[in-house]
């Protein structure tokens, strides 16, 4: 019989972070400046142990070359994803990805990231830029070199519960004011084009110019999202996404609710509310894995979640 994983999350303090995960989460962060919690990850600048039962102390990334019937023989030599949950207090730099063809190359045979963005929470007013305006990969070139960023950047509206896929070479960054629940490929490869001139220790943080050039698509285009929302009496199920790395869905639940995962393992983060799984209690700000060939969850009380399966 095996058992839920819990995992012990682990913080970064960012120039642009803040202190939210305390008072929204109550986790014990460790300082004001507190901008990311890996909530599951096993990359090496931050890997969670896991908190409870058999293989409480353990690291997930030993978990995942020793015990690798809890993924169910998954074929990757690491975690293939990293869920994060960051509170940007200030924006963060204007940034763009790698895909994995570029970062194996380029980047000492590292995985890509794609990545993708709930918005836990955000001021009234808040945006978020995705994708740039260049018409074409010259005049991206033209306007990165030559500092036109208010021209370049496309920066759009949000509202809590919206959600945004990011593929290699979307220019993105997060604002100011913005809570995002993260999903991504466990990768940690991030080009900086343009970082409001802001000084970090006295000094600028480097950019990536050229590697920014080389990565970003132009001219920008939007996806189609393809959200499905179902619903019934004890469960909305909105999904968000299926891209070749993960699928993303949310499930908002009213009572008691039972549900067999059926991919190979499932990462779970509770967004909001209160109840318990299979008679273990949730609440906010836990983030469990459900191992494969788990069996029945048996959720129950006032509660949203959002699940990821490679
Ligand atoms: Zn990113």
């Amino acid at each position: 019989m095996s058992e839920l994983l819990f995992l012990k999350p682990v913080f970064k303090q960012m120039i642009w972070g803040g202190n939210r995960m305390r008072s929204e989460y109550g986790y014990d962060i460790p300082g004001d400046d507190t901008g990311e919690c890996w909530a599951i990850s096993a990359h090496p600048n931050g890997d969670c142990v896991i908190e409870n039962g058999t293989y409480a102390g353990k690291k997930l990334s030993e978990l995942w070359t020793e015990q690798k019937q809890l993924f169910g023989n998954y074929d990757s030599d690491r975690y293939p994803l990293l869920i994060k949950i960051i509170d940007a207090k200030a924006d963060l730099s204007i940034q763009v990805h790698p895909d994995d063809e570029y970062a194996k190359v380029h980047e000492n045979g590292s995985l890509g990231k794609t990545e993708c963005w709930y918005i836990l929470d955000c001021d009234e007013d808040a945006t978020i830029v995705i994708g740039h305006n260049a018409k074409s990969h010259e005049e991206m070139e033209e306007m990165i070199r030559g500092k036109r960023w208010k021209e370049f950047i496309r920066e759009i509206p949000i509202k809590k519960g919206d959600f945004f896929q990011i593929n290699p070479g979307c220019l993105h960054a997060i604002k100011g004011g913005t809570l995002i629940l993260e999903t991504q490929q466990n990768s940690d490869i991030t080009y900086r084009v343009y970082d409001y001139d802001r000084l970090s220790n006295g000094k600028p943080r480097e950019l990536h110019v050229q590697q920014s050039i080389d990565t970003i698509k132009a001219p920008f285009e939007a996806n189609s999202s393809d959200i499905q929302v179902t619903e019934s009496e004890q469960v909305t199920k909105t999904h968000f996404v299926t891209c070749p790395y993960y699928s993303v869905d949310k499930y908002d639940i009213h009572g008691t609710w039972s549900n067999e995962f059926k991919g190979y393992f499932t990462n779970v983060s509770v967004l909001e509310g209160e109840g318990s799984v299979n008679g273990i209690p949730l609440e906010k700000g836990q983030h469990f894995i459900i191992p494969n060939q788990y069996g029945t969850c048996e959720f129950k009380g006032n509660l949203s979640i959002i699940c990821s399966e490679p």
